[in-house]
């Protein structure tokens, strides 16, 4: 679902009008009807009541994530509760494309296109919708909220703009969604693992404070010496406790020793600060980590050999989060 759209208007302000006509433009739309979900709570005068409503709308936009997330949707609303419906309005905000439209209608031509229809709704709610203050107070409410709308003159119903509808049920493209910081900084370091020269681990790093990237790192040899890719891994093999060996490529300092030395070079402080990596660092880094005053480690993904290190991290108290548990795998780790 890429576009959910949404009309609002005094009862008989032509609401349908639009949503027929769009109908014929754009067959595929899904046009829910909002009355479904409202009806079982309405009063016997057709009112219905706040606490009722949020019942009614948490349902509705809940279906809207659920039923119809393939779909393009248009609701059609009345003036009710607003301030209910801009809640709920708000926490779908952020995951799709909305535009409300607020149908601007006279109360008298509203009359008398009701008085015109063969069928009407119960006398005293329709007076009530219609005397509510309206486009003001949804105006007010949707600001609030910082949400998206225009105000669509229906005043004469054959002959608004439909154009102006259409050309915005027609702006398909994803809705661009602001990465966290967390999300940014990981980003980051994959750019910066582009310059690493040992292809068993291709890892960046990133150390940051107070949402401002301090220094970066990817795993390279040392200046002046020559890189894996150009001569070949220099392969060691450890035999641990437990007689299991594990092969490492030791031609380069890693991506996290690294980006603490540049901090070093550049007599940058990074007490305090946060490091991004592509998994858990290994025991050499994590000690440097520790010493260098760095608080939190987050990573990309789990290091099968990483146990030490987290076991460091909890005894020293560093925050260490992960953000996908799965193990990173590589050539004969
Ligand atoms: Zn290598
Ligand atoms: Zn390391």
């Amino acid at each position: 679902m890429n576009n959910i759209t949404f009309f609002f208007g005094k009862p008989a302000s032509g609401k349908s009008t639009i949503i027929d006509l769009i109908k014929i433009e754009k067959p595929d739309v899904k046009v829910i009807d909002v009355f479904s979900y409202i009806e079982k709570f309405l009063e016997k005068d057709g009112y219905i009541l706040e606490e009722n409503t949020r019942k009614a709308y948490t349902t509705l936009f809940e279906d809207l994530n659920n039923t119809y997330k393939e779909n393009d949707v248009i609701i059609e609303l009345g003036t009710n509760h607003i301030n209910i419906v801009s809640e709920e309005l708000e926490k779908i905000f952020p995951k799709y494309r909305i535009t409300i439209f607020l149908c601007e209608t006279s109360i008298e031509t509203c009359r008398k296109r009701e008085n015109g229809r063969s069928r009407t709704m119960n006398q005293t709610a329709f007076e009530i919708r219609l005397n509510r203050d309206f486009p003001n107070s949804h105006i007010i409410c949707l600001k609030d909220k910082n949400l998206p709308y225009r105000i669509l003159n229906m005043e004469n119903e054959l002959n608004f703009n439909l154009n102006i509808v259409l050309n915005y049920l027609n702006m398909t493209e994803e809705k661009h969604i602001r990465p966290t910081w967390d999300e940014y900084f990981m980003e980051v370091c994959h750019a910066v693992a582009k310059r690493a020269t040992c292809d068993r681990g291709l890892s960046g790093c990133v150390i940051a404070k107070d949402k401002q990237i301090l220094v970066t790192g990817y795993v390279g040899s040392p200046k002046g010496l020559p890189h894996c890719d150009e001569v070949g891994h220099q392969m060691k093999t450890m035999t641990h406790e437990d007689g299991h060996q594990t092969q490492h490529c030791v031609r380069t300092a890693h991506a996290e020793q690294n980006a603490i030395v540049q901090a070093a070079k550049l007599g940058v402080s990074i007490d305090g600060a946060t490091v991004y990596c592509k998994m858990t660092p290994c025991a050499v880094c994590a000690k440097m980590i520790i010493n260098s005053g760095i608080k939190k480690v987050i990573c990309e993904k789990r290091y099968h050999a990483g146990s030490e290190s987290e076991e460091m991290f909890r005894q020293v108290g560093i925050e260490l989060n992960f953000f996908d548990e799965e193990v990173e795998k590589y050539e004969k780790q």
